[in-house]
């Protein structure tokens, strides 16, 4: 890295393992590859904008509650800024920092023509009632109001949030402004401006890019072995399109438990038991595992579609399977990630394997502008067609440099992203 002054911040105390430690060392892995473009990589190190805002709200028994929301635009070179809002206990401003930062550098390697921005409130959306947490939704949206706009910095789903809180989000902005805005945010309920195929749209993502990585690799997906860590939105549907075409999920883990068959497992089942108190935990017909035991399942692809930080070095060294697809955000450590390539287990990484729904996203806000809707057949050829094209790039380039395919997808990236700014120029 450069020099102190472009990585050290007061206001974070980032570790080796911590979610902006874990996105600070793949900058630095990435920066020899920028030429002079590494003048600017303070760009990419330093977040533009980080708001942090006090949340008070009235519980159902009266009493007044506080929580902490942030709001961080990392970069607008490319446009606005672009990135989910997620509700968990342990957020941080430092986590909400790291996604920030991967979404700059997805949606660049993407070619979307957005920034990368993040949010989140440290809260258990779990022990709220519905009126406690829409009450907590609009006073949030309402205090990081002057970041957010279409054209400024649209929010979506991320880890417990959903096309509900998306849509009063929508519509706490709009009152607030005076107008109905749907272009705020995306992944809003169909009747709302939503998009056919955003739900959907991360775990399909996954799939077309796993199954490029798979021809590259001669692995065929028919009667492969897939174990997938966190069975929410993501991880659900992701087992839904592998099982689809022909592969076989023998392992299933969430916040609850972990469930193994290796005959695989039903998805229809697993989906609808994993809503239920206990999660997959309540599947009937499968052996449960120990956590770690999850971790060195047989298997072609293992799939973490949970949290940051799940795919520790231990981890990493009893990993069986031939390909990890980072589904989540950041979840493979930089220990970890030397690990797994001395092992020669080749890592699809997070920026191009989860960027089917900031994809998606991009077509419902396309389709807000113009007030017209496309067919969900449309929207799943295009998605096929952006990501089948930026996994080639990306391919390419790891071929190319002879580096690893995190690197290859930051080369691109970070390019893109440092070029931009490179053309726009300082102000003053
Ligand atoms: P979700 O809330 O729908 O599901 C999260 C899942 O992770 C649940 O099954 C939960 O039980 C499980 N989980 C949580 N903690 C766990 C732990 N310690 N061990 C095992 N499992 C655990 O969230 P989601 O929307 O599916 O997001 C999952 C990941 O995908 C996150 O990293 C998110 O940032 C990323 N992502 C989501 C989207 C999207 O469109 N939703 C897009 C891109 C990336």
């Amino acid at each position: 890295m450069s020099d102190a002054s472009t990585t050290t911040l007061s206001y974070v105390t980032p570790t080796p393992t911590s979610p902006w430690g874990t996105y600070l060392a793949q900058i630095e892995a990435v920066e020899p590859y920028l030429g002079s473009l590494s003048r600017w990589i303070g760009t990419l190190t330093r977040p533009k904008r980080a708001l942090i805002v006090d949340v008070p709200i009235e519980m159902d028994d009266g009493s007044i509650a506080h929580y902490e929301g942030y709001r961080v635009q990392h970069s607008l070179s490319r446009g606005p800024g672009k990135g989910g809002v997620r509700f968990h206990p342990d957020v941080t401003l430092e986590e909400v920092m790291a996604l920030a930062g991967w979404m700059t550098v997805k949606n660049a390697a993407v070619n979307l023509p957005f920034g990368g921005a993040k949010g989140g409130v440290r809260v258990d959306p779990k022990v709220l009632s519905r009126k406690e947490l829409e009450r907590l939704t609009r006073r949030y949206t309402s205090e990081i109001g002057l970041l957010i706009g279409p054209q400024r910095d649209i929010p979506a789903p991320d880890v417990n949030t959903d096309a509900q809180i998306m849509a009063w989000m929508m519509d706490t902005y709009s009152a607030n402004v005076g107008a109905t805005t749907t272009g705020v945010v995306t992944g809003k309920p169909l009747l709302l401006g939503g998009s056919l195929g955003r739900v959907k749209a991360t775990g399909r993502g996954v799939y077309f890019v796993g199954r490029e990585l798979a021809k590259r690799l001669n692995v065929d997906i028919k009667g492969a072995r897939v174990a997938i860590q966190g069975f929410g939105n993501v991880g659900s549907v992701t087992a839904e399109m592998f099982a689809e075409a022909g592969a076989k999920i023998v392992a299933v883990q969430d916040q609850y438990g972990s469930v193994h068959h290796p005959a695989g497992l039903d998805v229809a089942q697993l989906t609808a038991v994993a809503r239920q108190p206990g999660g997959v935990t309540g599947y009937r017909g499968g052996e449960s595992l120990s956590p770690e035991e999850f971790w060195a399942t047989d298997c072609e692809f293992l799939i973490p579609a949970a949290l940051e930080g799940q795919l520790t070095a231990s981890r990493a060294r009893v990993v069986k399977a031939r390909v990890v697809i980072e589904a989540a955000n950041g979840p493979t450590t930089t220990e970890a990630d030397l690990v797994l390539r001395d092992r020669g287990i080749v890592v699809l990484p997070d920026v191009i394997a989860n960027a089917g729904g900031v994809t998606v996203s991009y077509f419902e806000w396309v389709q807000d502008f113009s007030s017209f809707f496309w067919s969900e057949g449309e929207i799943n050829q295009r998605l096929d067609q952006i990501m089948t094209g930026a996994f080639a790039t990306i391919w390419d380039t790891h071929l190319q440099h002879r580096v690893t395919l995190r690197t290859a997808a930051f080369i691109i990236g970070c390019t893109r992203v440092l070029q931009a700014r490179a053309e726009r120029g300082l102000y003053p």
